[in-house]
């Protein structure tokens, strides 16, 4: 059992929230004088005079519906991004504590750590990146508050195997964070059926990626309540706007049609595998549960630099750890996918 008091930074638990005028009055009828609105209306003709629910409470009980899990088990942010901050805020005592990072990884947990002056201890994936668990395990230690697991991970696009999360799940005392930002493209399972069994398991999950919404930015932590709780102490009281509730809530209704977009990227990751991996000049296509590859390149900057100019931009992840001379590209439309293929060939006739 973690004892998430305990872990929790002293002046955080001693907090009192900002109460907002619509936490003071929750009914919906009535003449509302509370908030200092513009009660005659808004200068773009939309009704977006009042602010929005900062419980969110319709758009948790749908996604609860969903999901299975109860709304006090849901946190949304402004992105998952914004549940990262707040994890290392409100768990992570400056020049103290420290969180585990295991690169190569998605960038935005060490810019957090960071930003709040947290150490962070990295433990870099084997040769085809998995955990190192045995040696995860043994330099956790009490200051260790967050661990970061990405699975499937950016940039190197694999799951990792479950039974080494659970391992380093059963032996922490701080709060492990599976990002599954990428879930709904891979075969292997979601760890939300562990919640039950892990009061120090977070899974995040966004609306950016298969969900096709990370214009709206919203984010969803799913754990413990005590966690969840203490998020939405420090959380801004309106965090997600109202625009973003619903639009939310529309796409909810239509989350089975979903489905059909995720499948043409697989197959469109699987046509791109295919092609990609017959360039003299490609070293390595990296199995990918995500939508996106990693493909280690002879000379990436020379490919990076020839696509750009021919307005394909990828992503360089070549500084990465493990990865040199490597290039994320996320799967396209097909005829995106088509252009990006057509231009290599390209750079295969002028070698020759
Ligand atoms: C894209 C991505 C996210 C999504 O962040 P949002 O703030 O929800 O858009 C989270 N984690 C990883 C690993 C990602 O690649």
């Amino acid at each position: 059992m973690t004892d998430i008091k305990k872990i929790t930074r002293k002046n955080i638990e001693k907090l009192t929230p900002y109460s907002s005028a619509r936490d003071e009055f929750k009914e919906t009828d009535g003449i509302f004088l509370d908030a200092n609105e513009n009660s005659i209306g808004s200068l773009s003709g939309d009704n977006l005079n009042r602010y929005p629910d900062p419980h969110q409470l319709n758009l948790k009980r749908e996604i609860s519906k969903i999901y299975q899990i109860n709304s006090e088990n849901i946190f949304l942010g402004n992105g998952s991004d914004e549940v990262i901050d707040l994890l290392v805020r409100a768990f992570c005592e400056p020049k103290i504590d420290k969180i585990m990072l295991f690169p190569p990884t998605y960038g935005m947990y060490k810019v957090v750590a960071n930003i709040n002056d947290i150490t962070i201890i990295e433990i870099p994936l084997t040769d085809d990146f998995q955990l190192q668990t045995d040696k995860i395990i043994s330099k956790l230690n009490e200051n260790i508050k967050l661990i970061f697991i990405c699975s499937p991970n950016n940039p190197s696009g694999n799951s990792f195997h479950k039974k080494d999360i659970i391992e380093i799940l059963d032996n922490s005392n701080g709060i492990v964070i599976v990002d599954e930002a990428y879930i709904q493209f891979s075969e292997k399972d979601s760890l939300l059926n562990e919640l039950e069994k892990y009061d120090n398991l977070i899974i995040l999950q966004t609306f950016s990626k298969a969900i096709g919404m990370a214009n709206i930015r919203l984010g969803m932590g799913f754990g413990n309540a005590q966690i969840i709780s203490i998020l939405n102490k420090i959380k801004f009281p309106y965090n997600i706007n109202g625009l973003t509730q619903n639009v939310a809530l529309k796409s909810i209704s239509n989350i089975k049609r979903q489905n059909s977009s995720i499948k043409k990227i697989i197959v469109e990751k699987k046509k791109m595998v295919k092609s990609i991996t017959k360039f003299s000049f490609v070293k390595k296509v990296f199995p990918s549960d995500a939508n996106f590859l990693l493909v280690k390149f002879d000379n990436s900057e020379r490919i990076y630099q020839f696509l750009l100019k021919n307005q394909i931009i990828v992503r360089d992840r070549s500084k990465e750890k493990n990865c040199e001379n490597c290039l994320r590209i996320t799967i396209g439309k097909s005829s995106e996918n088509k252009k990006l293929i057509s231009t290599l060939k390209s750079i295969e006739r002028i070698k020759d």
